[in-house]
């Protein structure tokens, strides 16, 4: 990959994208590379009146564009051109991601590679979202259902998958015939910004999709505001639960995919080697910057210190540096805050009696927003570390003795997004995966996601599903068509 494209200290500069067109803004906000801290790139800082031509041009797109009066066929049609077109610049959009996130570019390029086939896989299902026709209990009724699209969704994601959490609302949603407004984290507009001429690319009418980039408040003023049908949110729990109680006031549907604290359950049965890769895929892989992060691992006390020593290994060996490079296994921390979140919580894990085995403190060498792999054990489920998320490289290992404990501990949390269970025992496996109170379930894996697969949390990790083929209904809303057969009069005072 070309080195002087990724550093480039040329500022690049963004409009708003709203009704197919970009559309500048007075006040603006830096995008900064948490790699160097450098300023890369230069967006809009959107007013309320901005939003409010966003959600005139999503609304018009949906009532009176072309957008509303196509077939099903050709909205999948347009989605897959759309597809075509993202797995072209694939590679430029994972590079705009990582100078954006500072994630690693092997892991934004395989992200953006992927994500044409959610598209597709949507496309195909948009002419085969078919009502059904009802039984009727009586003999002067035909009765049928129609599945129609809930209307203009406001769409508002987070940092750390920037374009992969948008597909997971945009691909269900154009398929159900939905227009969109998106508000993308404050941390990282710039992807969701560049989407917008490949949608005109694609031929997708105007208005379809619209971009506003700014704060939280901005996105705060999309929830409540009355022109939006639903809203599709993935980020913070405390937000989550900010946004659903302010949609309540107008019933805006949402969804939610909020936060986790999720289990990674070691069993004595279990291959050694393979759980200490994935206890390591769990929580170092994307710098533990997942929702889905194995950020809490449980291991069998006979065991404890034989995974214990490989992990601490293997970590020893995580090469930390420019996530543009190939070899690089961990870039820096996202932003500033959350480079001090991660420190402040290693110092609270130890000052409740947590031992550091490796890491905890700023890397020495690199500066910037590096924070090393950190493992630290003697945790209990009761301290801090173990119930709050921290969203960064940080594990904590919990002993437990048998499997009942292991479950208790595992389901002890306001969480339950993701669980891993290891062992080689097929009964266990499944028994455990069963009693385990989340939205999803890895056996002798971790941190694998499909368009085919409901992703979702239960408890605090959110509400309602993306992804596999029920996430349409998110975004659908049904109706029941009555039709008399007779053209009779019927008793005016009597139901049905
Ligand atoms: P965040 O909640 O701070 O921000 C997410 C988005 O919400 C941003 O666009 C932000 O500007 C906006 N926002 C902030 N306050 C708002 C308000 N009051 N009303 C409306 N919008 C508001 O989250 P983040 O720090 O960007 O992302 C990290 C969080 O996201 C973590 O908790 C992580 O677990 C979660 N996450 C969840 C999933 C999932 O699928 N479950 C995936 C990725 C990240």
């Amino acid at each position: 990959m070309d080195q002087k494209v990724s550093e480039s200290h040329t500022l690049q500069h963004y409009d708003l994208y709203i009704d197919g067109r970009d559309v500048p803004c007075d006040r603006t906000m830096e995008s900064l590379n948490p790699y160097n801290g450098q300023p890369w790139a230069v967006v809009p800082d959107a007013r309320e009146e901005h939003m409010d031509a966003a959600v005139a041009a999503a609304r018009r797109a949906f009532d009176e564009g072309p957008w509303g009066r196509m077939t099903a066929t050709q909205r999948g049609a347009l989605m897959r051109k759309l597809a075509d077109i993202i797995a072209r610049d694939a590679e430029e959009l994972a590079q705009i991601e990582c100078r954006d996130n500072g994630k690693l570019y092997r892991e934004m390029l395989g992200q953006w590679r992927y994500i044409p086939e959610y598209f597709y896989y949507f496309a195909g299902m948009a002419d085969k979202l078919q009502g059904d026709v009802v039984p009727s209990d009586r003999t002067n009724f035909f009765i049928y259902t129609r599945r129609e699209p809930v209307g203009v969704v406001g769409a508002i994601t987070p940092w750390n998958s920037p374009g992969l959490l948008l597909t997971f609302k945009l691909a269900p949603g154009l398929a159900a015939g939905c227009t969109f407004v998106v508000k993308p984290s404050e941390h990282t507009p710039v992807s969701t910004l560049e989407l917008g001429k490949r949608f005109k690319e694609a031929g997708f009418p105007d208005g379809v999709y619209n971009v506003v980039t700014g704060q939280g408040a901005l996105g705060a003023a999309l929830v409540r505001h009355p022109g939006i049908d639903k809203i599709a949110f993935t980020g913070a729990t405390d937000t989550g639960k900010k946004i659903a109680a302010s949609a309540a006031s107008n019933l805006t549907r949402v969804s939610l995919e909020l936060g986790g604290k999720s289990p990674n359950i070691v069993f004595d049965d279990a291959d050694l080697d393979v759980a200490a890769n994935g206890a390591i895929a769990g929580i170092f892989g994307a710098t533990g910057q997942t929702c889905m992060a194995g950020s809490r691992l449980l291991v069998q006390e006979s065991v404890h210190d034989a995974l214990l020593d490989r992990i601490v290994e293997r970590t020893k060996q995580i090469r930390l540096g420019n996530p543009m490079d190939a070899e690089t296994e961990m870039g820096p921390v996202a932003n500033e805050p959350q480079f001090r979140k991660v420190l402040d919580y290693i110092e609270i894990a130890r000052s409740e009696g947590g031992t550091l085995c490796y890491g905890g403190q700023r890397d020495p060498d690199l500066g910037g927003f590096f924070v090393q792999p950190t493992i630290l054990s003697n945790i209990t489920n009761d301290m801090r570390i173990a119930r709050e998320e921290v969203f960064g490289p940080v594990l904590s290992v919990i002993k437990f003795r048998d499997e009942e404990e292991a479950v208790r501990i595992a389901n002890d949390t306001r969480f339950g997004l993701a669980a891993a269970v290891w062992t080689k025992n097929i009964h266990r496996a499944h028994r455990v995966a069963h009693r385990l109170r989340a939205g999803t379930v890895w056996i002798n894996a971790y941190r694998v996601v499909s368009f085919l697969t409901p992703f979702g949390g239960y408890k605090e990790s959110g509400l309602g599903r993306e992804n596999g083929a029920d996430a349409i209904r998110e975004y659908t809303e049904t109706k029941s068509v009555y039709v008399e057969l007779t053209g009779e009069p019927r008793d005016p005072f009597k139901l049905g």
